[in-house]
């Protein structure tokens, strides 16, 4: 029987743990006691580079802590390859799982893009990744939020309406993992668009001997990637996501994954993987270094008021305490009732009490930062 306990498949599972974990205290407590999932996605370092470069400033919701990730994400890539994709990435997890299980149901064959679509079909995430950078720099926000799959699933089914696009592209990825070998990956993730550049100035390679190889094409079957290795005799394609599927699966070891020419011992590449990430990420956490959010998100480092910034996961009291405003003023404009629970979020103010504003639609964040605004003219 296969072995499903592997240095991978542990490696995803408590990644897609800890980041439950964070984001059912960011949504459980707000974020005035625990940071978004944002704080710790590595794209995010990339999508706020060329502000920080530019401005000095991070981009809204991101801080060094995913610089941190990106940065130590960016030298394993350097030595290993795409390991973030492999061992870390929750959305990548969760689609070769999805996939083990639509075998295990019956489908046997991956359903695949013609080949000559295939080919040019991976370029479309590069496109995707200069169009979030560029956007990113404009709008100094995270543009691409609303639209993430990712960030859909690490909302666990809130902020739905905001984020409708990216719960479709979810659920329509979630069916066609079913069919199909990690498609997001392939063709549309920023992410795996950007650490594929990395990925082609690194010295890692999977070299096959085509002396001892006996033409199964089991290495082809397992690949997540959909990449052509019976075929070559290197693989050097920036969507090898250094798994080592098809070295550790290939009957007659005929081929071997190496680094600065050196080969990779397959049986402690995973734990090699894992420390290399884990321990430097420990390290970080422990330092000043490592810093998830702002203080506060409304009141700036300088002490002014960003009203911008306010989130549906602050309380009331909060927003009564940094701000100044009179509880008697926002309960006049909002007609919040006398007995209107300060310790909730914003955002379920409105769906609690009924309230609605003049649109016709229960009140949220926005409504309260207006009344502030009001306030303070
Ligand atoms: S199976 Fe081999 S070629 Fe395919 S992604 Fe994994 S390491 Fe790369
Ligand atoms: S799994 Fe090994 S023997 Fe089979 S085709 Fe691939 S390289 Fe050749």
């Amino acid at each position: 029987m296969k072995n499903v306990f592997t240095p991978r498949r542990i490696s995803q599972a408590i990644v897609l743990g800890i980041i439950l974990f964070l984001t059912i205290s960011h949504l459980r407590f707000g974020i005035e006691k625990a940071a978004p999932i944002d704080a710790y996605c590595p794209f995010g370092a990339v999508e706020g580079f060329l502000t920080f470069v530019a401005t000095g400033h991070y981009l809204q919701r991101i801080y060094a802590s995913s610089f941190i990730i990106m940065g130590i994400v960016l030298l394993l890539t350097l030595v290993f390859g795409r390991v973030f994709c492999s061992f870390l990435c929750p959305l990548g997890a969760i689609q070769e799982w999805i996939r083990a299980l639509g075998r295990k149901l019956g489908i046997k064959k991956d359903l695949e893009l013609p080949s000559w679509l295939d080919k040019y079909a991976r370029y479309f995430k590069y496109l995707i990744l200069a169009m979030i950078i560029y956007f990113s720099y404009q709008a100094g926000d995270l543009v691409f939020w609303a639209y993430d799959p990712f960030n859909a699933l690490m909302h666990l089914g809130e902020e739905f309406e905001a984020k409708i696009v990216g719960y479709s592209v979810l659920g329509i990825l979630l069916v066609v993992s079913l069919f199909s070998k990690n498609m997001w990956c392939r063709y549309f993730c920023p992410l795996g668009a950007f650490l594929g550049i990395i990925k082609k100035i690194s010295p890692f390679r999977i070299k096959r001997n085509k002396r001892t190889c006996i033409d199964c094409g089991k290495c082809d079957k397992v690949c997540p990637a959909g990449l052509d290795i019976a075929n070559v005799a290197e693989v050097n394609s920036a969507d090898c996501i250094s798994c080592l599927g098809c070295v550790k699966n290939c009957p007659n070891s005929s081929l071997k994954a190496t680094t600065f020419g050196k080969e990779i011992p397959k049986k402690i590449y995973g734990w090699i993987i894992i420390s290399a990430f884990f321990i430097p990420l420990g390290f970080f956490m422990l330092t000043p270094f490592w810093q998830t959010k702002a203080p506060s998100n409304i009141v700036t480092s300088t002490g002014e008021l960003n009203l911008e910034n306010l989130r549906g996961s602050n309380t009331l009291q909060y927003l009564l305490d940094t701000t100044k405003t009179p509880l008697a003023f926002i309960q006049e404009k909002l007609g919040l009732p006398a007995d209107v629970d300060k310790t909730m979020k914003l955002k379920d103010i409105g769906i609690k009490y009924q309230i609605k504003n003049s649109q016709g639609a229960l009140i949220e964040a926005e409504d309260f930062r207006k009344v502030v605004e009001e306030f303070n003219k």
